[in-house]
């Protein structure tokens, strides 16, 4: 174990602290001797990181045994614990800036909740009479953030989400070529009870009597052939608590207790009812018989319905089709919570490991042959709109649930009873609309420039600052070949900084004719900056005539810039240069919006607080021209320099009293006297 004293100067300095030091000194507020055990524990629960998670289990009891950290005790700490803290310090969890992406979603949930059209299922009373009012939302990440909002801790019938899982174990147990040799993988494109079958190809290696299939393991046909074909040699009840268990490792249960997760309900009555009314599956069970792939033993006739007094001849009802029928309506009846729900297809988003067991529950390839076909046919007969649109694997369920997978990402689970006329929960349909209006989150969005939607996989600052930094750097520097790629990926040229800088300042201010014109070629128009000066006046300043010349042609505003520099003071100190480019412009961004989480997670990932950018702007200086008093002294106490210098000479207490940010000035003042 290393042993250190640490020095404040030495953890001043970013580029000789060790990886759990950059850490420590990320979550100090004022001494550098110590943190509080609670801060620790609230930025792991601001990360989505829930108090009962398995996977910190220790971690917490730890902490509960002290208030303060030195850097000895969180060292070890951090050493002993499993990476995703380390991550969730840094920032680089799934969703990196969970408080944010909450606060969002909150939001929508908040929208989406005046929606109240649709009707219940009403074909059995247990769905019938559920208060149709309920609403809850989980969404839970490959790295096990959870959030959740409203009823998500209710819990109701799965119905037809557990349509995916099925197809998932059976493949598990018999392999894919077996089950599709019994089922088919393709859309249906009619209801989800239709009675139709899917005619097979003969040369397709299946021999004829099987050629009639149900299309695939999402409708009901399928779904009972599926259920047909798990552990066909158990018992009933031993089926049903096989997949009790399966499922269960979906979720996070542990046969030890360990994880406080209970294995999902499984709802008698509900199962009784669906057998009762569900003559409809009936049918479809001896239709499977009838073309011959249902698998069964021959001829088992149940001689216990008239034991006594054998009749004419002894009715032959077929046990294979009882036993399919009894394990599907069991399996729909089981019952779990939208937070469950949302940490199996999680477990899904993670390639088949449950996100906080950290245990392999199913194998990568069959996750993957599975997605696709909810994909294509989780939605029933709205399926092909529902992945236009949203473009994500979902599942639904007439018992108001459906689930979303978001691959590598997340599981998101929405319950709500009310369904459309397809059978698909209206809010359930309404909150994945609006996540993927807000979110980059659709298969294909990879394809999209968008600077209106979010990606939830980046810090807020890093996205905002992806959205301009390439552009204005690549001007800053003359470099064209990056500006021509950004133009054709429809990139806003025009888009500014969080001084309202542009492409066109930086070129003017550097003099890179060629980049002006290309600029000014392609309908860039200049922009006024935070000072209120146009890239005509960097030229001028720079004395860069072709420049001068090319936007005097173009009718701006000519308004002068307004900085504003304190004349006795001369002093300079020197900000610092770093490599990567992007964390500076997200630091500069986190800091003119108060972020301090995010700053936070940059100096745990190692940035210099003090980096600059392409006109020598450093954090201080936006913290203190937007008057963000929490922010300055934050960089301050970790070590910001006073007087270092923008392009334009301007110190950060220059900044604050120009833009008349009182707190900020009196408190830069004071530094200022104190270190004289
Ligand atoms: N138990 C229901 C049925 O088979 C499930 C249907 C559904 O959720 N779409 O009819």
């Amino acid at each position: 174990m290393r042993k250190k004293n640490i020095t404040h100067n030495k953890i001043h300095s970013s580029a000789t602290r060790s990886r759990e030091e950059n850490l420590f000194y990320s979550l100090c507020d004022d001494s550098f001797s110590h943190i509080s055990a609670n801060s620790l524990k609230e930025t792991l629960m601001s990360s989505g990181l829930q108090p009962d998670d398995y996977r910190l289990k220790e971690l917490f009891h730890e902490l509960n045994n002290h208030d303060q950290l030195s850097i000895q005790m969180f060292t070890k700490i951090i050493q002993k614990s499993e990476l995703f803290v380390e991550k969730a310090l840094r920032g680089e969890l799934a969703i990196p800036d969970f408080k944010d992406f909450s606060t969002r979603v909150d939001q929508i949930y908040d929208d989406v909740k005046s929606k109240i059209n649709g009707e219940l299922a009403s074909y059995i009373p247990p769905l019938a009479e559920v208060d149709p009012d309920q609403f809850g939302i989980a969404i839970i990440t490959k790295d096990g953030q959870v959030y959740k909002k409203g009823q998500a801790d209710v819990d109701f019938s799965i119905q037809s989400m557990c349509k995916p899982f099925n197809y998932c174990i059976a493949i598990e147990q018999l392999g894919i070529e077996e089950v599709h040799r019994h089922v088919g993988q393709e859309p249906s494109g009619r209801f989800f009870d239709d009675l139709s079958l899917l005619k097979q190809e003969k040369d397709a290696g299946i021999d004829d009597n099987s050629s009639n299939v149900p299309f695939n393991p999402m409708i009901n046909a399928g779904a009972i052939m599926t259920a047909g074909l798990i552990k066909d040699q158990l018992r009933d009840n031993e089926r049903l608590n096989f997949v009790r268990e399966q499922f269960g490792k979906l979720i996070g249960w542990k046969q030890d207790g360990s994880s406080n997760i209970d294995l999902p309900r499984f709802n008698k009555e509900m199962a009784r009812q669906e057998n009762f009314k569900g003559y409809n599956n009936l049918a479809l069970g001896y239709l499977l018989m009838a073309t011959g792939n249902l698998p069964h033993k021959k001829s088992i006739c149940p001689d216990d319905i008239y034991p006594e007094k054998p009749d004419e001849f002894e009715f032959y009802i077929e046990n294979a089709v009882i036993k399919a029928l009894k394990l599907y309506f069991s399996i729909c009846s089981i019952e779990m919570k939208a937070t469950d729900v949302a940490m199996a297809a999680a477990t899904l988003a993670n390639g088949g490991v449950c996100p906080v067991t950290q245990e392999r529950v199913l194998s990568q390839e069959t996750v993957r042959k599975c997605l696709p076909v909810i994909q294509m046919c989780g939605m029933y007969n709205g399926s092909g709109k529902f992945f236009q649109e949203i473009g994500l694997p979902a599942k639904s369920g007439v018992g108001g649930g459906v689930f979303l997978v978001v691959p590598q990402l997340m599981g998101i689970c929405i319950f709500s009873p009310r369904l459309d006329p397809h059978g698909n929960s209206v809010r359930g349909i309404a909150m994945a609309q609006k996540l993927t209006s807000k979110y980059l989150l659709h298969l294909f969005d990879g394809l999209m420039t968008s600077t209106e939607r979010l990606d939830p996989r980046v810090p807020i600052s890093r996205w905002r600052a992806s959205s301009c930094s390439e552009s204005i750097w690549a001007s800053s520097i003359g470099d064209i070949r990056t500006l021509q790629r950004l133009l054709s990926e429809q990139r806003d040229l025009e888009a500014g900084d969080y001084d309202g800088r542009t492409p066109l300042h930086l070129a003017a201010a550097e003099g890179h004719t060629e980049i002006v014109k290309f600029l000014l070629d392609n309908d860039v128009k200049p922009r006024p900056d935070r000072w209120g000066g146009y890239p005509i006046a960097d030229a001028i300043v720079g004395k860069h005539q072709d420049i001068i010349n090319l936007l005097k042609e173009i009718k701006t505003g000519l308004s002068l810039p307004v900085h504003i520099t304190h004349k006795d003071d001369q002093k300079v100190d020197n900000s610092v240069k770093i490599e990567d480019e992007l964390s500076v412009i997200e630091l500069l961004w986190a800091a003119s919006e108060n972020n301090i989480r995010g700053i936070r997670q940059l100096v745990a990932r190692g940035v210099p607080v003090h980096a600059s950018d392409y006109d020598d702007r450093t954090a201080l200086h936006l913290a203190a021209a937007e008057g963000h008093i929490e922010t300055v002294k934050y960089l301050i106490t970790h070590g910001h320099p006073l007087h270092v210098r923008d392009r334009w000479n301007a110190t950060p207490l220059d900044e604050a009293r120009r833009e008349k940010r009182s707190k900020v000035s009196a408190y830069l003042s004071s530094v200022h006297k104190k270190s004289n």
